[in-house]
């Protein structure tokens, strides 16, 4: 793993800026990685981790930056939870811990900080500072993660019996005994005009 300002040059190259919440997502995979004993995500350890986001919000992007973890590559799973809290799974040992961002951390900073006026600053450099457990709640679970949902997973796609779209990773649902996509099926979030 990289000391974490490398780790802060690449994750404002992608996000486009630096803020308090890519230092937090920084620091939480960092931790998350840790916890597990993963050293090299990048290199030898590339395929033994999937790691779940709760939320679409800066830390969410500064997470692959250390973990390599991408939605392209089915190893980022996003979950709508709207909370800044992540779960990483080792594929290996079937282990997982989840950390959630500690409410208090910002509270903390304002402490730690009181000279710096931005909040933004303010948190920036406490979380650079503070230890793992006054950032982040840890805990060991247990997640199940099915062959369709690992990466490098090859099934033939279903056509849904409706709509006539192709649909991959088993996410067709059966009506009537026959497959039907989720948009078909009840979930569609647009409306076709
Ligand atoms: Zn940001
Ligand atoms: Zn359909």
């Amino acid at each position: 793993m990289l000391p974490l300002p490398q780790y802060e040059s690449l994750a404002a190259a992608a996000h486009g800026h630096l803020c308090a919440g890519q230092i937090l997502g920084l620091r939480m995979a960092v931790y998350g990685l840790r916890l597990l004993g993963i050293e090299d995500p990048a290199g030898a350890d590339r395929k033994r981790l999937v790691t779940f986001v709760e939320i679409d919000r800066c830390a969410t992007d500064a997470i692959p930056i250390v973990t390599g973890c991408r939605l392209g590559k089915r190893a980022l799973k996003f979950r709508d939870f709207g909370k800044v809290a992540a779960t990483f799974c080792d594929l290996r040992d079937g282990r997982a811990v989840r950390l959630v961002a500690r409410e208090s951390a910002k509270q903390r900073a304002r402490e730690l900080h009181p000279e710096i006026e931005s909040r933004n600053r303010q948190q920036m450099a406490a979380y650079r500072e503070m230890p793992d457990g006054e950032l982040f709640e840890a805990q060991w679970v247990r997640v199940e993660i099915g062959p369709e949902d690992l990466p490098g997973y090859r099934a033939p796609l279903a056509v849904c019996s409706r709509c006539g779209e192709a649909v991959a990773f088993r996410r067709e649902v059966m009506v009537e005994g026959a497959p039907v996509c989720r948009a078909c099926a009840g979930e569609r979030y647009y409306t076709p005009l």
